[in-house]
């Protein structure tokens, strides 16, 4: 008897997809497993970036 396992590819993970962007230098932060193609903006931890969210802030 052939004991033969068919391995069918197993796509269960997630593709990550999503990208988090720096909305203020365009850098990539990060990505996001997400299911779909998908950019989120936020705004990283440099300091120039930090500087000008305080000042929309102060707005
Ligand atoms: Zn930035």
């Amino acid at each position: 008897m052939n004991n033969e396992t068919i391995n069918g590819a197993q796509d269960n993970h997630m593709n990550d997809l999503g990208l988090i962007i720096c909305k203020i230098c365009y850098q990539v932060v990060g990505s996001l497993p997400t299911n779909g193609y998908k950019k989120m903006y936020v705004i990283c931890d440099n300091e120039n970036c930090i500087a000008i969210k305080g000042e929309i802030i102060n707005e």
